[in-house]
């Protein structure tokens, strides 16, 4: 594999850092105090990390490139599906535990699959809808979880796997072909004209 574009970043942070994009470029975030040779040794020391990431961005984005852009109906099924699958899981697993929630809302976030606000209400991904469904009934399981434990402590993931017993099998189907997921978004996105 040819040698990464790498992105410094500097700001006041106190720790040097990296992670791989969603092009495959190397980020480096680092404090102003460090010097380009350190930066350097950073990034070497990390290579296989580095190497490791680049190979599955790149697949992934090829991957994403082949199955290609979801189309407007499919967006409009996801949508539909949204409308009975997210409210029937989560009710599901609230009437589990035994909590009360608020809002359902759907949305399209690129670095999570849900969120639980303060106040209970409860965000899940669009996408989940082009997964299998135990994996969007996994995402609802854990939402509902945080409507009593706010943390991912023990006793969350005691609560969760309670309810929920294949969760790291929905975990892993996730991290396998979420990605893929949010690239067919973002091309999709592109179609339409945005960036
Ligand atoms: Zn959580």
């Amino acid at each position: 594999m040819e040698n990464p574009d790498i992105n410094v970043i500097r700001s006041k942070r106190k720790t040097i850092s990296l992670f791989v994009d969603k092009n495959g470029c190397v980020i480096v975030k680092a404090p102003y105090f460090v010097s380009k040779k350190s930066i350097d040794s950073f990034v070497e020391k990390n290579k296989q990390f580095i190497e490791k990431h680049r190979q599955r961005t790149l697949e992934e984005n090829e991957r994403a490139e082949r199955l290609g852009a979801y189309t407007k109906d499919d967006i409009k099924r996801m949508k539909d599906i949204a409308r009975k699958a997210f409210p029937d899981a989560v009710g599901y697993y609230a009437g589990l535990i035994g909590v009360k929630f608020g809002k359902i809302t759907v949305r399209r976030q690129t670095t999570r699959w849900g969120s639980c606000s303060p106040n209970g209400n409860i965000s899940l991904n669009i996408l989940l809808c082009d997964c299998p469904d135990f994996v969007l009934r996994s995402v609802a399981a854990h939402e509902v979880c945080h409507l009593k434990v706010k943390n991912h402590g023990k006793e969350f993931y005691n609560l969760l796997y309670g309810i929920f017993p294949e969760y790291d099998e929905a975990r892993n189907w996730l991290n396998r072909n979420g990605n893929l997921l949010q690239r067919r978004y973002d091309l999709y996105l592109k179609s339409l004209g945005g960036t």
